[in-house]
């Protein structure tokens, strides 16, 4: 607002030159109108939209819900409202952790606990979600301030502090697990937990607490040159913890500490942190909604647009001893699962009945399964190579129709006189 004012103030000045001259109309009017807005903007506070009581599916303007609902007509999501049920808990709120916040809040999660102990800095303007009008405040604090905007529906909880001292490990397991009264929900302990921090030993802390509560979490990093990241799914006893399987740099004996010079520091980018964010919320809530595959790894190289994945077993020699205790659990959940597993199968082949993919719709998409998407290839497999799930909505070459090859009993002879005499009679004809 402040560069529109100065703006005016300029066009005002000149507004009187030239009215010295003669009346301008048209500066005039335009001048006016400039005024009344300006106006306006100075007398109209923050607009808040009131809390939304159900989810609905409703098709109008006015409904903040109504696309992320259509994710059940479209059958991608069973019951997207159970959205609401959940709590997640965000470890970092900085380039990652800051715009894994916000997704979350635009998709209607029921509640974040969200933890950090530093404050905005202008510095920090190279990335998305923190704005400069909120550098000196807590990140936790200025996340809330700008969430609590975005989506009131959303129960929020600020926690300024460090979590790797004693007194910061022992709030922040009680805030995983204890309940939360101030909302009409009660919600109990969280569901997920994302770690977005910058450092190994903030790690370390988030896998002890999540395998001492037994407690699934994604952790997630970007490098320090900017242009490559990751995220890991981190099921206590299921998969490998943190400490299963240290980074290269632990490993070596080297101190975290000596890798960083001074005046040097980490390079950032937003492009690179929203593309994680994005991976690790997409993942979080296939996770909790149940819908899709969840990556156990995924590795993002910006230089390359290259994806690696892979699974990584847990250590039956890790050091960390809760993360034995749910490795001892979970082996001796087997049967339990293996039963789950022959129930659900039974109940996939009692509904083995076809059913319609997709709604009729006014664009005439269609979803095809995939057995479809095969078979479709199949019969255009000569039209060269596509990537699976893609198929030509056009016939991808012109067939030409192929002379019938002539079937009668004048082939052609093999010798020369004969060919001759072939020739004559033809001519003759
Ligand atoms: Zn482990």
């Amino acid at each position: 607002m402040e560069e529109e004012l100065r703006a005016m103030a300029e066009d005002l000045e000149e507004f009187k030159r030239i009215s010295r001259e003669s009346v301008h109309a048209d500066l005039f009017a335009q001048l006016q109108r400039r005024v009344e807005k300006i106006t306006s903007l100075a007398k109209s506070g923050p607009i808040r939209r009131s809390k939304v009581k159900d989810m609905s599916a409703e098709v109008v303007d006015s409904n903040p819900y109504s696309r992320l609902m259509a994710l059940q007509r479209m059958g991608i999501v069973k019951d997207y409202e159970r959205i609401r049920n959940f709590s997640i808990a965000i470890v970092g709120i900085g380039g990652v952790g800051s715009v894994a916040a916000e997704m979350l809040t635009r998709c209607g999660i029921g509640r974040l606990l969200l933890y950090d102990y530093d404050t905005v800095e202008l510095a920090n303007m190279n990335r998305l979600f923190f704005r400069p009008d909120q550098v000196g405040m807590t990140k936790t604090d200025a996340a809330v301030q700008t969430l609590s905007d975005i989506n009131p529906d959303v129960v929020l909880e600020s926690y300024s502090m460090n979590i790797t001292t004693v007194k910061g490990f022992e709030t922040f397991t009680k805030s995983l697990t204890c309940q939360n009264t101030h909302s009409s929900k009660h919600f109990i302990g969280v569901d997920l937990v994302l770690s977005c921090v910058d450092n190994y030993e903030a790690r370390m802390v988030v896998n002890q607490a999540c395998n001492e509560i037994n407690l699934t979490w994604i952790e997630s990093g970007v490098s320090e040159d900017a242009v490559s990241g990751h995220i890991q799914l981190l099921i206590p006893g299921e998969t490998a913890c943190f400490a299963c399987v240290p980074p290269l740099v632990v490993a070596s004996g080297v101190d975290e500490k000596t890798l960083k010079r001074d005046g040097v520091c980490a390079a950032s980018l937003p492009t690179t942190m929203g593309v994680i964010a994005g991976l690790l919320v997409q993942n979080a809530l296939k996770f909790l909604l149940k819908f899709g595959h969840v990556s156990p790894y995924l590795g993002y190289n910006a230089l390359k647009d290259f994806f690696p994945t892979m699974s990584m077993k847990p250590n039956l020699q890790c050091s960390n001893n809760s993360c034995l205790d749910r490795q001892r659990e979970y082996v001796s959940r087997k049967p339990e699962r293996d039963a789950a597993a022959k129930a659900k199968e039974a109940e996939m082949l009692s509904e083995a009945v076809e059913t319609a993919l997709h709604l009729d719709n006014e664009w005439n998409i269609s979803i095809v399964g995939d057995d479809d998407v095969e078979s479709s290839n199949a019969s255009s497999s000569t039209s060269g190579m596509l990537p699976d799930g893609l198929i030509h909505e056009l016939p991808t070459a012109d067939f030409h129709q192929k002379a019938p090859i002539a079937q009668d009993s004048g082939a052609f002879p093999d010798d020369l006189d004969e060919l001759r005499k072939h020739l004559d009679a033809l001519n003759a004809a």
